[in-house]
């Protein structure tokens, strides 16, 4: 299949052709469709299978749309980085002016919430959970859970995960509402 085929705008063909994207990969062929219908999903998918632009596409997709239905011509999409080892003051200030995406691990995007009363996730309309196993693996059960208690509950989840694992389960029920489940 090609990218065109899975629904994708312009824009975001564009730069599948920039990046020398010449043909999906399996797992964003199964997932682009899917994902763009708003359903939850669960994926099995390693790092090199092409899951990042996977689950990415499609949000960008769903940011553009929705500043379209909003009626204003914005030609960036602003994303911002919260990681643990970066100055807070700065990610802080990146939070509050309201990026369309952030990528966060989960630690430090939890001090930002109990720290700021003026960054929270009210608006937030899709939850991507990436390497699932690895976060639980390093202990980050809690943080996940308490970022998804604070997500709110009408949204889009997509959970990427190499291995499915019983605490992986337990997370994909406690965070994702009738996933679609897919593996490449
Ligand atoms: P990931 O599995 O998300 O870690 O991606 C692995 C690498 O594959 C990244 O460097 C991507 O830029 C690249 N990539 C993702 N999708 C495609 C594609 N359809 N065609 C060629 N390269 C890709």
């Amino acid at each position: 299949s090609s990218f065109m085929e899975l629904h994708l705008s312009r824009p975001l063909l564009r730069a599948c052709e920039t990046l020398k994207y010449t043909k999906p990969t399996p797992i964003q062929a199964a997932c682009i469709p899917l994902a763009l219908t708003g359903r939850d999903i669960c994926a099995s998918a390693i790092t090199g299978s092409g899951k990042t632009a996977a689950f990415a596409l499609p949000t960008l997709e769903r940011v553009h749309s929705m500043i379209e239905q909003l009626a204003q011509f914005v030609k960036d999409i602003r994303c911002c980085l919260v990681v643990g080892g970066l100055s807070t003051k700065m990610q802080e200030a990146a939070l509050r002016s309201v990026p369309d995406i952030v990528v966060a691990t989960p630690g430090r995007m939890i001090d930002h919430l109990r720290n700021s009363m003026s960054v929270d996730l009210d608006d937030l309309a899709v939850l991507i959970l990436d390497e699932a196993d690895r976060l639980l693996e390093l202990g980050f059960s809690a943080e996940i859970r308490e970022l998804v208690r604070l997500c709110p509950k009408r949204r889009q989840t997509m959970l990427f995960s190499a291995t499915m694992t019983e605490q992986v389960d337990e997370l994909i029920k406690l965070s994702l509402k009738k996933p679609l489940r897919l593996s490449a």
